[in-house]
């Protein structure tokens, strides 16, 4: 090892778009999400080479187009460390893991299994600063990782001794105690020893990382991970934090992935909840500050999804939330509270148009999705996959005209 470099630990948030805009109300929605991307800073910084993002990495491997240039290099090592325990960090070690075979039928961005299916990592450490009741990840990911055909998952039998203010926590979540149980079914029924060619997945609790080390026959190229032991502390169920334990420890690899969660950036003008990572807001409605006075609402401003409430939840967590912000922009329609001051009918959908296209801004709507969508199934039918992505911006315009 050459040398340690310090961690850039960002969390930023994935500039996502909505489509479908109403009204001119909505308009001041797709403005401020515009917004959002314009400013969005990616500040990652990947000092060492092999230390990526990984949503540079779930975009390399989903034909993103602002992911399918990264070219992880998979061929120089075979261990990766992965930092984090959420859905995430849960994804990318199944896509690193699984069988090229079974990937082959999936809409994996054919540039991605060419390089998985030459592959020399064969394990991968999944590295959380907590233990195994605080791990981010739910049950129905952690289920399909742990069903690899031919995995030697490895865990801790003493990471798995829970405390007393963690027996409360798993009383209080259906998730964390499911979680608790697969690791422990998993530690039981794994064997002492992987068998030969089997590829590992290893659970490693209690450590948070410190700094990434420097290899020394690749100059530039990470080597390993630097660990701070841990111990949790404080807070009661729920609120338990990771404190450093003074000790340290190394781990060995040739690629990292930061899997460390998001937080959204604050728009310039609008009001912002720093701690949260929020755009303060009641069912939606953007409040003029973060004090939560119902009666301080900014009148025809909305938001939703992870500005909203915080970047957690499933997909369909999404769809309830998406749900609550339009339940509450029909009710101020229907009461009134967006009626143009001039009294003059709104421009709607046309004045969105308008705008887009005074901005120069060339929007994809709906059928042009569907045509991309049934463009990349009968590519796909080519090749028996579901879908053979289209990975540039210039074919899904070519495609969606
Ligand atoms: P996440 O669930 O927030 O997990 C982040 C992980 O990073 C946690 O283990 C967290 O540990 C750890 N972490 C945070 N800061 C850290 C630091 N400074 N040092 C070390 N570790 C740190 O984030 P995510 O996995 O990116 O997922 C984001 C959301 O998308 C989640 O709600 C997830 O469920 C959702 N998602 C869902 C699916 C699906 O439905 N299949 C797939 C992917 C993502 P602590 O707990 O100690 O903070």
């Amino acid at each position: 090892m050459k040398g340690a470099r310090s961690l850039e630990m960002s969390r930023l948030d994935p500039p996502f778009l909505y489509p479908s805009f109403v009204s001119s109300t909505m308009w001041l929605c797709l403005h401020m999400v515009l917004k959002v991307i314009e400013l969005l800073v990616y500040q990652e910084k990947y000092d060492l080479i092999g230390v990526h993002s990984a949503r540079e990495f779930v975009w390399w491997y989903n034909g993103h187009p602002d992911g399918k240039n990264l070219s992880p290099d998979l061929k120089s090592t075979d261990t990766a460390v992965i930092l984090g325990q959420g859905n995430v960090a849960l994804d990318v070690a199944r896509i690193l893991l699984r069988p090229t075979e079974e990937l082959a039928t999936t809409d994996i961005a054919s540039y991605a299994w060419t390089a998985l299916e030459g592959s020399s990592i064969r394990k991968v450490y999944l590295v959380g600063r907590r233990g195994p009741v605080q791990a981010a990840c739910t049950a129905k990911e952690l289920r399909e990782i742990l069903g690899i055909k031919n995995l030697y998952v490895h865990i801790r039998e003493d990471d798995l001794i829970k405390s007393p203010t963690d027996e409360e926590e798993m009383k209080n979540s259906r998730i964390q105690r499911r979680v608790y149980e697969l690791l422990s079914k998993a530690a039981a029924s794994a064997s002492s020893q992987p068998m030969l060619g089997q590829r590992e997945l290893h659970f490693v609790f209690f450590r948070k990382p410190d700094s990434f080390l420097e290899s020394n026959e690749r100059s530039g190229h990470v080597s390993g991970v630097h660990f701070e032991k841990t111990a949790l502390k404080g807070g009661g169920p729920g609120k338990q934090y990771a404190v450093g334990t003074g000790e340290f420890e190394d781990l060995d690899c040739g690629m990292v992935l930061k899997s460390i969660g998001y937080k959204s950036v604050p728009v310039n003008g609008l009001p912002f909840d720093n701690h949260k990572g929020i755009v303060p807001n009641i069912r939606g409605r953007v409040l003029k500050n973060i004090s939560g006075d119902s009666s301080q609402v900014e009148n025809g401003l909305y938001v939703c999804g992870w500005l909203k409430r915080g970047p957690t939840g499933i997909i369909a967590t999404n769809l309830y939330c998406a749900e609550e912000t339009v339940a509450s922009i029909s009710e101020d329609l229907e009461q009134g509270v967006l009626a143009s001051s001039s009294g003059l009918p709104k421009p709607g959908r046309e004045g969105l148009l308008q705008l887009l296209d005074n901005r120069n801004v060339r929007p994809v709507p709906f059928s042009a999705w569907e045509k991309i969508d049934s463009e990349e199934k009968r590519l796909g039918s080519l090749r028996n996959k579901p879908k053979e992505k289209l990975t540039t911006y210039e074919d899904l315009l070519k495609v969606a005209t």
